[in-house]
């Protein structure tokens, strides 16, 4: 089907490393890890969607990225790999504790994100949590400080950065702000600028958003630094 289709492609940016990546048509033409190669193969993920096509080489080099994308086109593998990588070429180890933090509206996207990490990320020895309330805050507080990747909900997330000794997000080396219109919408505005004060500045920035509305863009001045801007429209 030929649907019409407005797609911002990667640029070259003088970056070589990057450029040859930018026409990768397969999750196998990308730079990244056999570990994730595998996760993503046992998924039976092979073809790269038009949102993983325009983003994930920009993510994957490491610069931040502002993509809007419609519901269903693949937005989640488009953060999910940055930063599983990301962590692979840190070579970083359950000692190092929180390197990834993803943050997302409800709980409901928050356990489908966490399914997805484990199933693409299952060959690599990271840690996952997921906080998102609903249980016992005690339970989660035991498992948060051992977790390399986190998967919240902003008022949870917010509950344990102030709640929970030994919470540390001092090396936090990648955030992900999935469905960011919709967090602003259920006003979370002021919980996610309370998180942004709790975060190093010295980090990666990934925001998904399938509208662009004023208070997305405040939210991408506050949180992004010298972003891609990937819009991707597409009925295929
Ligand atoms: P979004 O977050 O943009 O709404 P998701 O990341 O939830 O979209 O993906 C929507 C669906 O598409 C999921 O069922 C997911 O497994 C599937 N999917 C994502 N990427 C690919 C891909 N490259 N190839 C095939 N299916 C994919
Ligand atoms: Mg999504």
């Amino acid at each position: 089907a030929s649907g019409s289709n407005s797609l911002s492609l990667p640029e070259n940016n003088g970056d070589t490393s990057s450029s040859s990546y930018a026409s990768a048509r397969s999750f196998d033409d990308l730079p990244i890890s056999e570990y994730t190669k595998e996760g993503l193969l046992a998924s039976k993920y092979v073809t790269l969607t038009a949102i993983q096509r325009a983003a994930l080489p920009h993510a994957i080099a490491g610069r931040d990225v502002l993509g809007a994308a419609k519901t269903g086109s693949g937005k989640t593998l488009t953060f999910l790999i940055p930063v599983v990588e990301k962590l692979y070429r840190l070579k970083w180890t359950r000692r190092d504790g929180l390197g990834g933090l993803i943050l997302t509206p409800t709980r409901e996207l928050a356990l489908q994100i966490f399914e997805e990490l484990r199933k693409i990320g299952k060959y690599h020895e990271l840690s996952a949590g997921l906080l998102i309330g609903g249980k016992d805050v005690k339970e989660e507080q035991e498992a948060v400080s051992a977790m390399n990747i986190l998967v919240a909900t902003p008022g949870r997330l917010l509950q344990h950065m102030d709640e929970t000794p030994g919470f540390d997000a001092s090396g936090l080396q990648v955030l992900v702000l999935d469905e960011a219109d919709r967090i602003l919408d259920m006003g979370f505005s002021s919980t996610l600028d309370a998180i942004l004060d709790n975060l190093p500045q010295s980090r990666q920035t990934l925001l998904f958003s399938a509208t662009q509305t004023k208070s997305v863009k405040d939210l991408a001045r506050l949180s992004l630094s010298n972003p891609e801007y990937l819009s991707v429209h597409s009925d295929a």
